[in-house]
Order: C-alpha cells, then sequence, then structure tokens
C-alpha cells in the first residue's frame, strides 16, 4: 500500500466515495479510509431519493445540478443502481398548499426542472391509492429514486479503477497532513477530506453538526400500490424544525413493488428504533395512504442524518486546520447532493471551475460568529 496520497478521504459512504471518484477523475493520488463496509452509514439508513429541494436558492441549485449528474451517472448502468425515474409527487391537503405547490412549481421551473401542477382530479388519476379529499399536487417528473449503498460502492469501484486505493480501518486521529489510524498506523497526505458522516464531529469536535435521526419502515412487495414518490407538502416545515420531535408523509415506490415508508426527524445520537415514534410515523402515513394499515412491513431501522445549523451542508476548507476539507453536513439531501458535492469539493481542491456559486456551501460560514454555533 502506498502509505502516501495526494488526498485522504475518510469515509466511503455516499459522499466519501462521490469525492473520492471526482478526485481521482482529476488525476489526484487518492486513499480512502473506511472502518466499515463501504456505503455503510447514513448512506445504507437513508431512503434514496433524488429530490430536487428548493428551501433556498442554495439548495436549489446545488440539488437541481446534482439530478443532472446522477441523470448521466445511472444512464450508464440503471439496474445497477436500482433505479427508477419515478418522479415526486408533492401532496397538497387543501387549497392553501395547492397555492403553495403552484410556487414551487415556478421556482422549479425557473430552474429547469420539469412541472406538472395536479388538481385533485389529476392527482388521483396519477395515484389512485390516496385518501379522498386532498386538493391536488405538484408533480416533479425529473426526480427518481436509487438504492445509495450499491451507488456509493459503484463510485468507489469507479474511484478505484481510477487509481484510488481503499483502507480497511477506523481513523483515531487527524494531524498536520496525515490520519493516524486506531492501529497505530500513520497516513500521510497533502489533504484530508473529513466525510465522515454523522461521525464527523468525534474527529472534530468544534464542527457544528448534530445528528438527526430518521426512522424507516420497508413492506412486502405490493406493485403498483403507488407509482411516484409521494411527500406531503407539511414534510419542508418538518424537516426543518428547530427542535422537537416530527413526522412526515414520505412514501416511496421501489423497484422490488416494496414500499418505503418514512419518516421521523429527532435530534438524537442513539439509533436505537422506538416504538412509539415509528407508530407515530405509520400512522401519518395511513393518513394519506389507508391501505397502508393492510400491509405487512417487514422490517424498520433508524439512520443519522449530520445537521448542519443552517441546513446546508460544509464543503470546501475549514480555515482552522491547514489541509482539512470538509465534505459534511448534508442532511436528509446527502444522497441527491452527493455527485455535485464532490465536483465542488474538487474543483476547490484543483482550482477548477463550477457552474453554481461556492459560497453558500464553505465551511468558514461557521467561523464568522460564534452565535451560528448549534
Ligand atoms: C432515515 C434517512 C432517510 C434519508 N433519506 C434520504 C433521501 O431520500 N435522499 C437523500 O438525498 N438523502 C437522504 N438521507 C440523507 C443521506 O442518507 C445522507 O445525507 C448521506 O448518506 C450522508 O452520506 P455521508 O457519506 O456523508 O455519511 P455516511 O453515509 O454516514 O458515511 C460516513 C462513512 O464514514 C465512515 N466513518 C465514520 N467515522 C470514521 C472513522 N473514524 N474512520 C473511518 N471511517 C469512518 C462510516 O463508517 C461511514 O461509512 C437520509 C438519511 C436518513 C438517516
Amino acid at each position: 500500500m502506498n502509505q502516501s496520497a495526494d488526498a485522504i478521504v475518510i469515509g466511503a459512504g455516499m459522499i466519501g466515495a462521490a469525492c473520492a471518484d471526482a478526485l481521482a477523475a482529476r488525476g489526484l493520488q487518492v486513499t480512502v479510509v473506511e472502518q466499515d463496509a463501504v456505503g455503510s452509514g447514513a448512506t445504507a439508513a437513508g431512503m434514496g431519493h433524488l429530490v430536487a429541494m428548493d428551501d433556498n436558492a442554495a439548495e436549489l441549485a446545488l440539488s437541481s445540478w446534482s439530478i443532472r449528474l446522477w441523470n448521466e451517472f445511472v444512464d450508464e448502468h440503471p439496474h445497477n443502481h436500482e433505479y427508477s425515474r419515478c418522479g415526486t409527487i408533492w401532496v397538497a391537503s387543501d387549497e392553501e398548499e395547492l397555492a403553495a405547490a403552484q410556487a414551487k412549481g415556478s421556482n422549479m421551473r425557473a430552474h429547469g426542472l420539469p412541472c406538472e401542477l395536479l388538481d385533485a382530479q389529476a392527482l388521483y388519476s396519477q395515484e389512485a391509492a390516496l385518501r379522498p379529499g386532498l386538493a391536488g399536487g405538484l408533480l416533479v417528473g425529473g426526480d427518481g429514486l436509487v438504492y445509495p449503498p450499491k451507488s456509493a460502492r459503484i463510485l468507489l469501484d469507479r474511484a478505484r479503477s481510477r487509481g484510488a486505493q481503499l483502507v480497511a480501518g477506523a481513523v483515531a486521529a487527524i494531524e498536520d497532513r496525515a490520519v493516524l489510524l486506531r492501529d497505530g498506523s500513520r497516513l500521510h497526505a497533502d489533504s484530508i477530506v473529513l466525510a465522515a458522516g454523522a461521525r464527523c464531529t468525534e474527529l472534530l469536535p468544534g464542527l457544528p453538526l448534530q445528528a438527526k435521526k430518521g426512522h424507516l419502515a420497508i413492506t412486502d412487495r405490493y406493485p403498483g400500490l403507488i407509482r411516484h414518490q409521494l411527500v406531503e407538502l407539511g414534510y419542508i416545515k418538518s424537516a426543518h424544525a428547530a427542535s422537537g420531535d416530527s413526522v412526515a408523509f414520505n412514501l416511496q415506490p421501489r423497484p422490488t413493488g416494496q414500499i418505503l415508508i418514512g419518516s421521523s426527524r429527532q435530534f438524537s445520537a442513539s439509533l436505537d428504533a422506538e416504538p412509539a415514534m415509528l407508530s407515530r410515523m405509520l400512522r401519518h402515513a395511513a393518513g394519506f395512504v389507508p391501505q397502508l394499515t393492510g400491509l405487512n412491513v417487514l422490517r424498520c431501522w433508524t439512520g443519522l442524518r449530520a445537521a448542519s445549523p443552517d441546513g446546508l451542508p460544509l464543503i470546501g476548507p475549514w480555515p482552522a486546520r491547514r489541509g482539512l476539507w470538509l465534505a459534511t453536513g448534508h442532511e436528509g439531501l446527502g444522497i441527491t447532493t452527493s455527485l455535485a458535492t464532490a465536483q465542488l469539493l474538487a474543483a476547490q481542491m484543483t482550482d477548477g471551475s463550477v457552474p453554481i456559486p461556492l459560497q453558500p456551501y464553505l465551511p468558514q460560514r461557521f467561523m464568522l460568529s460564534p452565535s451560528n454555533h448549534v
């Protein structure tokens, strides 16, 4: 094994794998250190919904660009990613939410995303299993889904075919231009990329990140019950709740015919599944699709999202440590934004240019004012 590289990437989740691939593609000698399986962590726990989100301009710029990159990437071998371009329907419960759907559609269309406003009749012609009485929705046609651990593996394999090395081990400490592994060995590189998801704070305690736990459940196979990823418009409120526990209706038709049911949010670093939270989430989902109550749930699990104080990821140099780069804090959008994240990071590390502004994601924004810290 080469003990010295241009860049060491800590973590081979979706973000680390994408960064390793983008850096290797630019000709850097990359070493990836992963303590567990490739694509474990939040990547293995996530829904894999590739979704354009527009809470603010920076989020929309990153997610819409990344979805374009995903489309090119999965077009090569869609089956390998278990990809489906299912589209998202943002479900509006009442007229007020339908007006919000309309505004969302205008915003997304301005970014080149194909959208169609659905009145109630159009909504039920798309998704007959939804409960009666809903007002309509917004269909965003370019959204899709992947099976994240597989996609992470594909990215890492491509990075390795470009010369990257994978080291199985746990990083115990980040040093000046080196990392110390738990077995006592040391790897050296000019640049260290920290992409350890919710565990980043173990290696860099000052980092402004908090773990947000999410529960998911998956059913037996019920092909055709739903066709699109269905998300309530109220999801956005719940996703950004500054504190407290919340659930939101988020239903996904897996290519296997199974239905993935989400999701919950709690500030918690424990991976324990909580029956009370699960039943709250399942009851809420059944409030939108009543037939869910008769389906067989096979498995439930949890994962930890790494949440930053302003909801945007940290992509770029960490000014407090020479040679240290961050690619983390993607919360519930890291699968979607992984490919654009990797391009943003690699461009900064190699003096390249990118099609969207870098500034909103630069980690230095949390060093300007101590009040920005969580
Ligand atoms: C319930 C849930 C649902 C989600 N749904 C979606 C969704 O539908 N769409 C979407 O876009 N995003 C979704 N996400 C978010 C997405 O899963 C994450 O943003 C993304 O997976 C983060 O990837 P990552 O590589 O940063 O972190 P992780 O996937 O956690 O990877 C970090 C890796 O670093 C390794 N590591 C940690 N510490 C060390 C160390 N000291 N040494 C070596 N290795 C280390 C870990 O083993 C792990 O493999 C969801 C998340 C959850 C929890």
